[in-house]
C-alpha cells in the first residue's frame, strides 16, 4: 500500500474545505493511508480533527523551528493526547540549524532549547511506547544530523526514530539504520541536482525506508515549485522505483508494511 508517512494537511496553505478534495486526490493515485503532522500546540487539535477520517492519522509534536513559541510545559501538554487512537506517533521534532535564531534569541540558546525539547520528546515516546518522527536541517555539513543522532543512541531501545526528508549521504543513513531506526525519502530526491539522495535510497534495503511528501513543501518532479500535497508521493514512488531496478508494486508493498510497522495505526471509532 502507498503510504504519505510525513504531510501536514493543517498547514495554512490548505484550506480545510480542501481537505476533502486532497484525500480524494491521494485516493486516486492509489494513496491508502497518509501521516499529518502537528507542529506546534496550534496546529495539534487541527491535525488531530483531520484525522477522525479513516486513512489519515497524526503526530504530535513541536516543531524545532516553534520552540521559542512554544510554552516551557509544551511537550508535558502533549501527554494527554497520546492514547488517542487518532495518534500514530510523537512528532514532528528535531533540530534546524538551518534558519537563523528568531529576533531576540541568541543562537546557542536557540539551539539548547531546540536539544531540550528533542530529548524530552524522545523521553515522552518512550513513556508512551510510540516511535518518533526527526527533522534535521543545516546550511552546510551535518552537525544537526549527528546531535540528533547521539541523543537517538540514548533511546534506540525503547523508541525507534525515523530521520524524515533524508538527503544525506549513505554513511549517514547507515548510521541511522545500525541505531535500529528509519530513513524517509521525498521530493527532493527526484530533484536533478540530488544524486547524493538517490545513491542512499538505492543502498537502503527493503524495510529501512518510508515514502512521503512533507506536503505543502518539497513538491517532487514534475510539480518541483508548486504546492505539494499526498497524492503526489505517486512521482516519489514511481521516481524512486526506477532508480532502485524494482517494480513501484514492490516498493509500494515494502515501503508500506514499513509505515504499518513503525507508526502505530489505531482503529478510531
Ligand atoms: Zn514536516
Amino acid at each position: 500500500m502507498l503510504i504519505d508517512s510525513h504531510c501536514h494537511l493543517a498547514s495554512h496553505r490548505f484550506q480545510p474545505a480542501e481537505i476533502p478534495v486532497l484525500l480524494e486526490n491521494a485516493r486516486l493515485a492509489g494513496v491508502g493511508r497518509m501521516v499529518t503532522l502537528a507542529t506546534s500546540l496550534h496546529d495539534l487539535h487541527p491535525n488531530l480533527v483531520i484525522a477522525e477520517n479513516p486513512v489519515v492519522h497524526t503526530c504530535i509534536g513541536i516543531h524545532p523551528c516553534d520552540v521559542h513559541h512554544a510554552p516551557d510545559d509544551a511537550v508535558s501538554q502533549l501527554s494527554a493526547f497520546t492514547a488517542d487512537p487518532r495518534v500514530c506517533a510523537i512528532g514532528e521534532t528535531g533540530l534546524d540549524y538551518y534558519h537563523p535564531a528568531p529576533d531576540g534569541w541568541d543562537e546557542a540558546v536557540f539551539r539548547e532549547r531546540q536539544l531540550d525539547f528533542l530529548r524530552q520528546h524522545f523521553e515522552l515516546a518512550a513513556s508512551a511506547g510510540l516511535n518518533i518522527v526527526i527533522h534535521t536541517r543545516d546550511k552546510t555539513g551535518y552537525a544537526s544530523f549527528e546531535d540528533a543522532l547521539s541523543i537517538y543512541q540514548k533511546y534506540r531501545t525503547v523508541v525507534r526514530a525515523v530521520f524524515h526528508c533524508f538527503i544525506g549521504p549513505w554513511e549517514n543513513a547507515r548510521c541511522v539504520l545500525d541505531a535500529g531506526g528509519l530513513v524517509s525519502f521525498g521530493g527532493v530526491a527526484t530533484f536533478k541536482n540530488a544524486r547524493e539522495v538517490r545513491e542512499t535510497a538505492a543502498n537502503c534495503p527493503p524495510g529501512s525506508f518510508m515514502l512521503e511528501t512533507d506536503s505543502p513543501y518539497l513538491a517532487p518532479e514534475p510539480h518541483r515549485g508548486k504546492r505539494n500535497e499526498p497524492a503526489y508521493v505517486r512521482h516519489v514512488a514511481d521516481y524512486l522505483a526506477a532508480h532502485r531496478g524494482e517494480s513501484t508494486g514492490a516498493l509500494e508493498r515494502h515501503t508500506g508494511e514499513t509505515a504499518k510497522n513503525f507508526f502505530r495505526f489505531r482503529p478510531k471509532d
